[in-house]
């Protein structure tokens, strides 16, 4: 049964959607039957994976979530697109943004991803999800449906006031809407390990978060070849396997994968 892993922070461009990808192929690499979830409606991770126009798509995680309201039969490789490395791939678009209007009058309108992911959690290892950077009714989805959260952050003041935001969001989510979700802990990524600023800041999380959370001890460094790797649609992995970043990426999956199974 697929364990279920949210890539999030309230933050913007901090390194969720690359972390997904390369977490999600790290994975398959390993042998593991991975599917990548795109809730985002910029469909980020859907055009990484070479999808290169999502609006086009008919079938999405919109449809998907359209689907479990209406109460349709969905077909468990319905709207999953397979990428060649073997990972299966749900994509969204803009059409998402409107979802959050859709669900204001259905009841139980926060568990219907849930309904869907748990059909899919035997057909997977993990279940993988690229999060929005803003908190709506979907987002709020995949916090009910996730097992666990890893929260990108950057060693930089704002990214780090965006993970306590999260962090705040998660406290009422466990009390009120997933009692069992956990927070996998927070992944520094773009760091450039030898400035002040990094260091201060990645000093403060420790101090203040520190000994609630765990702060992976692998880092992801800036290259700007991780940037490249996307303009050819592959992950740091594939595209560069050692690259510092894509080596941080391969160590930080080790780390993972101790608690995660
Ligand atoms: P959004 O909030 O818009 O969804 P995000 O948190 O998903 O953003 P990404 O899209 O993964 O962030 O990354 C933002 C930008 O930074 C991208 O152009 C990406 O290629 C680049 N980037 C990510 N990680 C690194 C890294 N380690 N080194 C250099 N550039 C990186
Ligand atoms: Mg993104």
């Amino acid at each position: 049964m697929a364990k279920v892993i949210a890539i999030a922070n309230q933050k913007g461009g901090v390194g969720k959607t690359t972390s997904a990808a390369n977490i999600g192929f790290g994975f398959a690499r390993k042998g593991k039957r991975v599917l990548l979830i795109d809730a985002d409606p910029q469909g980020d991770l859907t055009k990484s994976l070479g999808f290169d126009d999502p609006d086009k798509l008919s079938d999405s995680l919109t449809t998907v979530m359209t689907k479990v309201v209406n109460g349709d039969d969905i077909a468990p490789d319905y709207a999953i697109l397979k990428h060649a490395e073997g990972v299966g791939l749900l994509p969204s678009n803009i059409e998402l943004s409107g979802m959050d209007m859709t669900l204001v009058n259905v009841m139980n309108r926060e568990h219907v991803l849930e309904a869907y992911v748990e059909q899919q959690r035997e057909h997977y290892d993990y279940i993988i999800i690229d999060c929005m950077p803003n908190f709506d009714t979907s987002m709020l989805n995949v916090m009910v449906c996730a097992d666990s959260v890893v929260i990108p952050t950057q060693a930089e003041y704002y990214s780090a006031i965006g993970s306590m935001k999260f962090i705040r969001n998660f406290q009422q989510i466990r009390q009120h809407a997933n009692p069992k979700l956990e927070i996998a802990g927070i992944l520094i990524t773009m760091n450039q390990g030898n400035t002040n600023l990094s260091t201060q800041i990645t000093q403060e999380l420790e101090r203040t978060i520190g000994n609630q959370i765990r702060i992976f001890n692998t880092r992801i460094p800036r290259s700007v070849k991780v940037a490249e790797a996307s303009g050819y649609q592959q992950t740091i992995c594939e595209y560069r396997p050692k690259n510092p970043a894509a080596v941080a990426y391969e160590d930080f999956l080790k780390e993972l994968m101790g608690d995660a199974g």
